[in-house]
């Protein structure tokens, strides 16, 4: 089934949450409704949760795992669901193997910040709810002052710059650190930078220095992630300090 192809266009949601849908109360916005039903019927279930900073997926072995952010291995932004966009994931899970997971693109830039609405905060409780409004305010103030919840160093331009995590690509663990391949939302270049786990999990936390692997990746290189791990444990990494 397509997404395009879900059933109940032309239904009001109001409609349907008579019936008896419970997870999907009537404040959901329409567009919000169908993206979560065609996730049910297709694909990994996502969710955030903001009190543990971490997402949840589908596990074909435990049911279900909590990952952090920096548990994830690769992002690709799927063609055609514009709104929201989607991304699939790799993620590393706890019961030791990596599975793919779907993303929108609020759950991935904004639900770490407090700032995500509709059928995601629905299915929470009402107390995170209310915490989440309190993060979010936080949040949009700290952004309104200059602070940035995620940064890179930009090779190409040799300078750090502000990003979210959708412009992640790859990212792989090593010694204590992440590699962490970004493409940069302002010249669209890929870079590599080493980093700390908190420096990918928790928003606002910027590492004062990060590694940075010193050549322009041609293309979209590395494509894999093994690739991507050969690549880093071939690499030389030169220091560069992160404030922006
Ligand atoms: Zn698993
Ligand atoms: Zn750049």
């Amino acid at each position: 089934m397509s997404p395009s192809g879900s059933t109940g266009h032309g239904r009001r949601p109001h409609e349907q949450s008579r019936r008896g849908l419970r997870t999907a109360p009537r404040a959901v916005p329409w567009k919000a409704r169908i993206g979560f039903r065609v996730w049910l019927v297709d694909y990994n279930i996502v969710m955030y949760d903001a009190l543990t900073s971490r997402y949840t997926f589908a596990c074909p072995a435990r049911g279900e795992s909590r990952v952090a952010l920096s548990a994830f291995r690769s992002f690709e932004r799927l063609p055609g669901a514009a709104h929201p966009a989607v991304f699939r994931v790799r993620f590393a899970c706890p019961c030791g193997d990596e599975h793919d997971g779907l993303v929108s693109h609020d759950e991935l830039d904004w639900a770490p910040l407090g700032l995500h609405d509709g059928v995601f905060l629905n299915l929470m409780t009402s107390r995170v709810e209310s915490l989440a409004a309190e993060l979010g305010e936080l949040a949009a103030t700290r952004i309104g002052a200059g602070e940035w919840p995620w940064s890179f160093f930009c090779y190409p331009e040799e300078r750090p710059r502000p990003v979210f995590p959708s412009s992640f690509a790859l990212l792989a663990p090593g010694d204590g650190s992440l590699g962490l391949a970004v493409r940069c939302p302002a010249c669209h270049a890929l870079s590599v930078n080493l980093v700390s786990h908190e420096h990918v999990d928790l928003p606002f936390y910027n590492d004062a220095e990060v590694g940075v692997v010193g050549h322009v990746f041609a293309g979209d290189a590395p494509r894999t992630l093994e690739k991507f791990r050969e690549e880093l444990y071939s690499s030389r990494f030169d220091a560069r300090r992160l404030g922006l």
